[in-house]
């Protein structure tokens, strides 16, 4: 080698030694931030969670089955040496049987070819044989009669290994003979030792191969949520009719997708039906603001000085004013239920005094209607006073507006049980079974020409309900074209 290739070789092992020495202070940080990777992925992926839980029950499997199986290897090996020891005695029984003094050369020669140390003893437990030089031999619990021992190094021998023992009596022609015939285990503790590091590295390549397919399962099985997510992203007011894909296995998360397609139908109604609210409350004031704007132009030109036409237009505008300011003050009052800041203030009072009070005040308004009435007494109420007035305000108001003038207006009441039951019934226009299941839907008016007419907005029936429905009320209506309109409402009361 010359001193050219030395210097080469001198310059290269300094480099790499700085490299090491750059690499191992590095160290920390590499690990600090692998640290902080693991913990982030943990806290965030779940992909990554599936395959950390995967993979350390795939370890913990591969562990036990190794476990086990160098379990059993191992015994199979030790009831081999057994057998072993146990023939070897059968041996030197035949030995000593057919010989009468000591065969020491067969048995050293069977020492020697089946790796074992025999000893021999006599009735007092003195030695007067033995193959092994070092002349030592098991004396635990100077009991040489029991079968099987193991026996670790340190207790009585000074080979580096576990042996195993064997001891018997031997009755002979003139007296009895015990022999020990010990097997050192060391080639069966080498291989188990050996099967447990092949085990070991077989484990930990097994399972280092199974990461990347483990990692790439949970992303397949991820996949749908990963779609998901990013249909949900696309979604905005303008794509609200945009649905997951529910097509493919029944599983779970098929439920899932499936209650977001629900919650989405719920939300595109929720928002049509707001819209459909905000522009029919539009149309709504645009008319009376309309009128008014007509009749103030009729003022500007021509009815500063005709009396006549001032007062039309005072009355018109008056009229409209008022319309307005029931269409705005219906508008606000289901704008406060649905945002469940209308105030409810429940007290107990009795539904026949308001029923009175309520019928009196219907006389006086529909004088020209037959105005019958029927109740109880003693029905006790725990409710909004105020609110239950309204509501029962609003059925009889429109049984005076939907019945012709000298038509019959019912109002019964009674207590049936525990439920206050008032029926308010009328001879009317009737309403079609078409228009009946829609009456309760804000503003919708079953005829839209004589509605106008009678005033309405079509937002009383959906005040009432949500009055009831507040006072975990029900009502139920029957109604025929040109027979009549029943409404029946049931109240709990308090006794
Ligand atoms: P409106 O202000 O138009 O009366 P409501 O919500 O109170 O609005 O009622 C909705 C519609 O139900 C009315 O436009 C009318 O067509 C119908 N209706 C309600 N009560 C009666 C009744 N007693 N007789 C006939 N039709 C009725």
């Amino acid at each position: 080698m010359n001193s050219e290739m030395k210097l080469q070789i001198k310059t290269f092992i300094s480099n790499f030694i700085k490299l090491c020495i750059k690499f191992i202070k590095l160290l920390p940080n590499i690990l600090k931030t692998l640290y902080k990777e693991v913990l982030q992925r943990l806290r965030f992926s779940i992909s990554f969670k599936i395959t950390v839980v995967y993979t350390w029950l795939f370890t913990k499997l591969l562990i036990f089955s190794s476990i086990l199986l160098w379990i059993i290897c191992s015994s199979y090996m030790v009831t081999s040496a057994e057998k072993k020891v146990s023939q070897n005695l059968d041996l030197v029984k035949y030995y000593l049987a057919n010989n009468d003094i000591i065969p020491s050369k067969q048995l050293e020669n069977l020492s020697t070819i089946s790796k074992t140390k025999i000893t021999l003893f006599d009735d007092n437990k003195k030695v007067i044989f033995n193959t092994s030089k070092s002349n030592t031999f098991y004396t635990g619990n100077n009991n040489i009669n029991k079968k099987y021992r193991f026996v670790f190094n340190g207790t009585v021998f000074n080979e580096d290994s576990i042996s195993l023992i064997i001891n018997n009596k031997l009755n002979l022609k003139v007296d009895s003979i015990y022999v020990q015939i010990n097997y050192i285990l060391a080639d069966e503790l080498t291989n188990s030792i050996k099967l447990l590091i092949l085990l070991f590295c077989i484990n930990f390549i097994f399972v280092f191969i199974s990461i990347r397919p483990g990692a790439k399962a949970s992303k397949k099985l991820l996949k749908p949520v990963y779609n998901m997510s990013e249909t949900v992203n696309s979604i905005d007011v303008n794509a609200l009719d945009t649905r997951l894909d529910v097509s493919g296995s029944q599983d779970e998360l098929k439920d899932l997708a499936k209650a977001f397609n629900k919650m989405l139908n719920r939300l595109q109604d929720s928002y049509e039906r707001q819209n459909e609210f905000v522009s029919d409350a539009s149309h709504e004031l645009r008319t009376p603001i309309s009128v008014i704007q007509g009749y103030v132009n009729l003022l500007d030109r021509w009815g500063k000085n005709d009396t006549e036409v001032l007062e039309e237009s005072i009355e018109a505008i008056k009229s409209e004013a008022e319309n307005m300011k029931n269409l705005v003050e219906n508008l606000l009052f289901l704008a406060r239920g649905d945002k469940n800041t209308q105030v409810i203030n429940p007290e107990e009072f009795l539904l026949n005094e308001l029923m009175d009070e309520i019928i009196k005040e219907t006389k006086l308004i529909a004088s020209g209607h037959n105005i019958i009435s029927n109740g109880s007494y003693d029905i006790n109420l725990y409710a909004d006073r105020k609110l239950i007035k309204q509501a029962l305000r609003i059925f009889i108001d429109n049984s005076i507006k939907y019945t012709a003038k000298d038509g019959n207006i019912t109002i019964n009441y009674t207590k049936v049980n525990n439920e206050a039951i008032i029926t308010i019934e009328d001879n009317g226009i009737g309403i079609s079974a078409e228009d009946l299941p829609n009456i309760f839907h804000r503003f919708y008016r079953a005829d839209k020409s004589r509605a106008k007419d009678t005033g309405g907005t079509g937002l009383g029936l959906s005040i009432a309900k949500w009055i009831l429905l507040k006072h975990k009320g029900n009502i139920e209506v029957e109604s025929h074209i040109n027979v009549g309109t029943k409404f029946i409402i049931r109240l709990a009361t308090i006794n």
